[in-house]
């Protein structure tokens, strides 16, 4: 697992008030030198001095970090399956742990549940925003093709589909789709 640091918290009140970003300094910015309060995470850690410690990296650069190294991770597992042939158990955990998350019994499946309706249908689009996307950079001619079966599928079973989706609009108690109203007869007919 990564590291995961928690939200910010009060600074301590022997922590230095400034500290330097080592990636901000590496791309020249100006400042490095960054308010530890705002710029840092600040973790508890009963192991370090003070019971606490502040992240290497100010909050941008620690996550740009977590997210690179989570890349890094997953197309190193991704080359052994290729060049093998089998799917490392790593890899199989982390496909099943996604799995679950979208059917919504993963670990965080009771902080899902507790999210309000809207907040959900908002995760939900944004997660088939994340995939559609990932899945066309991957492979950009089989995502081609797969949008090509679902276009054929939907020309197949059109009437099908239309009844499915009016279905759940009722069981959803969203009623029938609105539709836009003809225009009106010109009034000196
Ligand atoms: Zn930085």
């Amino acid at each position: 697992m990564e590291p995961t640091m928690s939200p910010p918290q009060t600074l301590p009140d022997d922590a230095p008030e400034y500290k330097v970003c080592p990636d901000c300094y590496a791309e020249g910015r100006d400042p490095y030198l960054l308010k530890v309060e705002t710029h840092f995470y600040i973790k508890r850690a009963p192991r370090y001095k003070g019971g606490y410690r502040i992240s290497a990296y100010c909050k941008e650069h620690e996550s740009k970090r977590v997210v690179a190294r989570k890349q890094a991770r997953m197309e190193r597992l991704a080359q052994a399956e290729r060049e093998s042939g089998e799917t490392p158990p790593e890899l199989a955990k982390i496909r099943e742990d996604e799995r679950r998350w979208h059917r919504g019994r993963g670990s965080m499946a009771g902080a899902y549940a507790a999210l309000p309706e809207e907040k959900k249908v908002e995760r939900r689009a944004k997660a088939k925003v994340y995939a559609k996307a990932w899945r066309q950079e991957q492979d950009p001619k089989k995502h081609e093709e797969a949008l090509e079966r679902k276009r054929q599928h939907y020309r197949e079973n059109r009437e099908q589909i239309l009844a499915q989706q009016r279905q759940r609009r009722r069981e959803e108690g969203r009623g029938p789709r609105k539709v836009k109203a003809p225009a009106e007869p010109a009034e000196d007919a």
